[in-house]
């Protein structure tokens, strides 16, 4: 790749970004780019739906099987000890990676959706009631909606929603007016995946803590651009999805500060949850196996904690940095495209820009750009009611990773030009 070609304000970049000056270096690490789709090299932009993964978390997955499958925490033999130690230090390394206080505080799911389905059925249900209130965002994923709406349908709990700007950036002064002593539970993301604004979510949680709320903080697609400091944001869940940040599917945290987890009752019961079983009573294991229960996803925890170490190693602020540099350069060029609208341009924002092209529905630009080798998606993102704020059905969404090109913005460009060529 010769980034030299390209037009780009360098000054993003300064001198020592390491990503910048090591990009075909890094793209070597992700074998799946180095294929053709449609006879086209592949242009993978779809980075908000699903991340590519290194070579090193793939081999994680097929060593894992091929020297050290066994089940964990009740074995006596070697292997299973081997798998053991490695999936807790997953959860060690994991961890770290946000600056939780304890590993106790690390829940393995099976990704963003059932973190926050854990959350909302244990703690929700146990602790809501008729009449007290849960605030959510309008920039929020199916997944931190639909699971409050459940515990409210069962509890009598109302959901009250901040609204946000044409641009999608949230109403901070409306969100204070939603705050009072009914609100037992903030429930907001920290990136939107739809139109990649950040939200003020250190604002959020503060004014939630104000009045006691408890707060939850999608991190789904704030964990693969951005340092995380559970300890610093103060939340009392963060959650986010393995296969969002170079890990495989099926494996996701909850983090939940150590005192809320002790008082939470089970989401799911059975083996390896318990510390005694008869048949009158049950003795749950401690935090936090006892939100674990059944055979975990082993090689999928192995795997993540390769995915972290890859990132730490490339830098997560020179990863922000890159990707911004990508992103602004994205907007620039679409831009100068006639007809073509861009949602949720704002200064503050990750690494993803929703578009789409006046009279050309949105999947019609995704199948074009399909055959022309360039992959993003179209649609609603899982956040109608987002699309319907900004008055659209579907938006085309491209989003970028750290091993992203300039290179394959300029494709992305002339592909939308192809594009309307075809369909004006
Ligand atoms: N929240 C956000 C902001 C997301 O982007 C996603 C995935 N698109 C989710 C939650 C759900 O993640 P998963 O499907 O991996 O459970």
């Amino acid at each position: 790749m010769k980034l030299e070609t390209t037009n780009i304000d360098k000054s993003l970049l300064k001198e020592k970004n390491k990503i910048y000056h090591n990009i075909d270096k890094i793209r070597e690490d992700f074998p799946i780019l180095k294929q053709k789709v449609r006879g086209k090299t592949l242009v993978y932009l779809d980075n908000a739906a699903t991340t590519q993964k290194p070579k090193i978390v793939i081999d994680a997955i097929s060593n894992y099987y091929l020297t050290l499958n066994s089940n964990i925490h009740r074995g006596v033999h070697f292997l299973s000890e081997k798998a053991t130690f490695e999936y807790e230090k997953a959860r060690t390394k994991v961890k770290e990676f946000i600056n939780a206080l304890s590993a106790s505080e690390i829940v393995f799911t099976r990704g963003a959706t059932e973190s926050i389905n854990l959350a909302a059925f244990s703690y929700g249900l146990t602790y809501l009631k008729d009449g007290d209130e849960i605030i959510i965002s309008t920039l929020e994923h199916h997944a931190n909606i639909v699971p409050w709406q459940e515990v409210c349908r069962r509890t009598g709990a109302k959901l009250k929603v901040i609204p946000i700007s044409n641009n999608g950036e949230i109403l901070l002064e409306k969100y204070y007016e939603l705050l009072n002593n009914k609100v037992k539970i903030v429930a907001v993301t920290q990136v939107s995946n739809a139109l990649g604004v950040k939200t003020p979510i250190d604002e959020i949680i503060k004014k939630a803590k104000e009045i006691g709320a408890i707060t939850l903080v999608d991190g789904s697609q704030a964990i693969p651009h951005l340092k995380i400091d559970v300890q610093s944001l103060g939340c009392d869940f963060y959650v986010f999805s393995g296969h969002k940040v170079y890990g495989p599917t099926g494996i996701g945290v909850l983090y939940g500060k150590a005192d809320l987890l002790e008082k939470m009752p089970p989401y799911q019961t059975g083996g390896d949850m318990i510390r005694s079983v008869t048949f009158e009573k049950t003795i749950y294991n401690d935090i936090p196996m006892k939100f674990e229960a059944g055979t975990p996803n082993i090689e999928g925890a192995i795997a993540l904690q390769k995915a972290i170490e890859y990132v730490k190693n490339l830098n997560i602020e020179e990863i922000s940095e890159y990707e911004d540099a990508l992103l602004r350069y994205c907007e620039e060029k679409l831009s100068d495209i006639p007809d073509l609208i861009i949602y949720g341009r704002t200064p503050c924002k990750a690494a993803v820009v929703s578009f789409d092209i006046k009279d050309i529905h949105p999947h019609d630009i995704g199948t074009i750009l399909d055959s022309e080798g360039v992959a993003i998606r179209a649609g609603h993102h899982c956040t109608q009611p987002l699309m319907q704020r900004l008055g659209v059905s579907a938006t085309a969404r491209a989003s970028f990773s750290f091993y992203n090109t300039f290179e394959e913005i300029d494709i992305l460009y002339q592909a939308l030009l192809k594009t309307i060529k075809l369909m004006k």
